[in-house]
């Protein structure tokens, strides 16, 4: 592997694949068989919409490329919202654009380095057609602040996650030749009312943003400091959207936030910032679990998934939840991080390996069937052989499903910069991951492999890749299953029994 290959490796059960510098798969089955929280393949994307006919246009078009997390792209469709409200036109060809927009990443070094590149490239853009404006948004613009129009000189506009709306002021602002920059926090801001648009999607599948922010400092994590404190958004708002999206034909929605299960709500303006947090059992407030039955309560032929839970909020209430709706799906995303008790409290993940495999039994008890994916660092500061053993012997007792896999980046600001040494050398670090993954394509085979036989609910998502003859889709458990196509139409729902697997992949025949 080259030097300069990027930390991250992620295995589902249906796919394997090592990312390096720019490239994206070669693997074509990845693309459809992607698991949709960093979705690799997405990296990049454009959005393109339609102004609201009410809205008379300003003349201008904005072209928007995505990076990083789910939560990203689902911003950017907040965004184009935002600048059509505004009078944007929209564009996929940045040539054509006045505005450029960059959403960015700041999760791990490789995910910045990508997004310099692509600054570079667009300096050819702007030599071109110099009236045309850059502006780089979210956690890299957050990160960065004002340094970023140092160093990178072609960005006219920064723009913070929390000030979306004053996106089309900034653009005026930097029309005079002035750069503009906002990258102030919020402790209210959530978007609640702004109706993303959502046209580069399937027509089956959407995400809803239900929170923003984290408070949960973990020590290598420069997500607090880039998207602020947590809120989440008021429930009502959930749920219409929810609605909304099923009247338009959806019939999947993944419910999205840095950490979903600490979600809570309430209308009570007594209880706000702490004492919503400590008003754990006033009638008001709205938590997690209630969250999901009011969206399962939508429609029985909604899936509902969700994405990330933190080990720490993980309780009963919500599997008894997931247990008694089949309309949400039996998958969960438990990020372990570590498996070892040292490296977890240096961490700041408030839990130790004994509360994680607590976690993991009481999600086997109450939802025997759930499928468990989690997030896996190697080579955090300190980490000696043993604890990297442990690593692999919490990985073997509970077999994932799926792992999201990366060697520590240090990022500036963070805990973990402050406190300790990145000390483990990188060829040391590339070695564990390599092992780590190793042991997570066992264990999607065997995963994969108690599946043949099994007959799956699958909802049909689109044509697979590989062959038009075959559609794909997923099972409850976020598996994706290939099956003839047939008559099936893309998002309905279609039993299919698994006739064989690989590890990255099940395939099957339809059954009614
Ligand atoms: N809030 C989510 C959670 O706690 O599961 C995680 C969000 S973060 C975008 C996704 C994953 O990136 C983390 O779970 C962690 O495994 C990984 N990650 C975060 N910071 C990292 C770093 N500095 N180096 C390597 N991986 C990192
Ligand atoms: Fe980062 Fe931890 Fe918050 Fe996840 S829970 S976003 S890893 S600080």
């Amino acid at each position: 592997m080259p030097e300069n290959m990027l930390g991250n490796i992620f295995v589902h059960s249906f796919i394997f694949a090592a990312f390096m510098s720019d490239s994206l798969y070669n693997n074509e089955v990845a693309f459809e068989l992607q698991p949709k929280k960093i979705d690799e393949a997405r990296q990049g994307e454009t959005l393109t919409l339609e102004r609201p006919q009410h809205v008379i246009s300003n003349g201008k078009k904005f072209y928007i490329e995505s990076y990083g997390c789910q939560m990203n792209f689902s911003d950017s469709e907040v965004v184009a919202s935002i600048l059509a409200g505004a009078g944007f036109d929209s564009t996929s060809d940045f040539y054509e654009a006045d505005l450029i927009l960059i959403n960015t990443c700041a999760i791990r070094d490789n995910a910045e380095q990508r997004i310099r590149h692509r600054l570079q490239h667009l300096n050819a853009v702007k030599k071109k057609k110099k009236a045309s404006l850059v502006g780089v948004l979210g956690c890299m613009a957050e990160r960065l602040k004002d340094k970023f129009l140092e160093e990178e000189k072609i960005v006219d506009i920064v723009c913070g996650p929390d000030a979306y709306r004053a996106l089309p002021s900034m653009v005026e602002e930097a029309e005079t030749g002035q750069k503009a920059v906002n990258v102030l926090l919020s402790r209210e801001e959530t978007y609640a009312e702004i109706n993303p648009v959502r046209l580069n999607s399937n027509g089956v599948s959407a995400f809803i943003s239900i929170m923003r922010g984290c408070d949960n400092m973990c020590a290598f994590c420069v997500v607090p400091f880039t998207r602020g404190r947590e809120r989440s958004r008021n429930w009502k708002s959930i749920v219409n959207e929810a609605k909304e999206l099923y009247e338009r034909g959806y019939r999947e929605v993944t419910l999205l936030g840095q950490n979903v299960n600490s979600y809570r709500f309430s209308e009570d303006e007594k209880l706000v910032g702490k004492k919503l947090v400590d008003a754990k059992y006033d009638e008001s407030v709205v938590n997690f679990a209630k969250l999901l039955e009011l969206v399962a309560q939508v429609a029985p032929d909604l899936r509902i998934r969700y994405s990330t839970s933190h080990p720490k909020d993980m309780t009963d209430d919500v599997l008894h939840v997931m247990a008694k709706y089949p309309n949400i799906c039996k998958y969960i995303h438990l990020p372990v991080q570590s498996g070892s008790s040292r490296v977890l409290d240096a961490m700041n993940r408030t839990y130790d390996r004994s509360w994680y495999l607590n976690r993991i039994a009481a999600i086997r008890n109450i939802l025997p069937d759930a499928a468990i994916s989690t997030d896996i660092i190697a080579g955090f500061c300190s980490e000696t052989e043993e604890e990297h053993q442990e690593t692999l012997s919490l990985m073997d007792e509970v077999k994932y499903e799926m792992a999201y896999m990366f060697f520590y980046s240090e990022r500036p600001g963070t805990v973990a910069a402050k406190k300790f040494k990145d000390d483990i050398p990188e060829d040391v670090k590339k070695r564990r991951l390599q092992e780590i993954v190793d042991m997570q394509m066992k264990h999607s085979l065997i995963r994969n492999q108690q599946d043949v036989g099994k007959t799956y609910e699958v909802l049909a998502e689109g044509v697979s890749h590989r062959s038009s003859e075959h559609l794909f889709g997923r099972n409850t458990q976020n598996k994706v299953v290939i099956f003839p196509k047939g008559n099936i139409q893309i998002g309905t729902y279609v039993q299919v029994k698994v006739t064989e697997c690989t590890a990255a992949t099940l395939k099957g025949e339809v059954v009614s």
